[in-house]
């Protein structure tokens, strides 16, 4: 995914505003969808999605839980390489979890 796409910067009016393209903002998106609620926009001041997963990179950086519970229950995956995931692996979870929610594309905006 890509931030800061025109027709959503151009945009300035929305039901709802999400603040963050972390695991929470992702959620609330994904669950606003689900409920056919598709006026909304996120803002993310970063150049990714995933929040903590897209800030750290550190070498070693993975989720100290196992990682089938660090994920969304209504977006299951059973392709975790990992127990205890790595940091990319779970970048890349969550954004395959935002393409698959296909309007998401374009409701991510950067923020100042
Ligand atoms: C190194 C590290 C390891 C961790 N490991 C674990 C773990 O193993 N298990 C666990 O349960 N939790 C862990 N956590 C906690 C982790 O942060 C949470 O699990 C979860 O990812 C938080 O998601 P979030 O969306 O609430 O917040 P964040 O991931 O912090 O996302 C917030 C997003 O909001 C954006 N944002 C902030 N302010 C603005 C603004 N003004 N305008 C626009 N965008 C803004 C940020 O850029 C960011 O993308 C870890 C945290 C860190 C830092």
């Amino acid at each position: 995914m890509t931030v800061a796409e025109p027709a959503a910067v151009q945009r300035t009016d929305h039901q709802i505003v999400i603040l963050g393209a972390g695991m929470s903002g992702l959620c609330m998106a994904m669950q606003l969808k689900k409920a056919g609620i598709n006026d909304f926009v996120i803002l993310e001041k970063q150049l990714g999605l995933g929040g903590t997963w897209w800030d750290n990179t550190y070498p070693g950086a993975h989720v100290d839980v196992p990682a089938p519970v660090y994920s969304f229950s209504f977006e299951p995956n059973p392709g975790w390489t990992r127990r205890f995931a790595s940091a990319p692996e779970i970048q890349a979870y969550m954004q395959r979890c935002a393409e698959n929610t296909a309007s998401l594309r374009t409701s991510v905006s950067a923020a100042a």
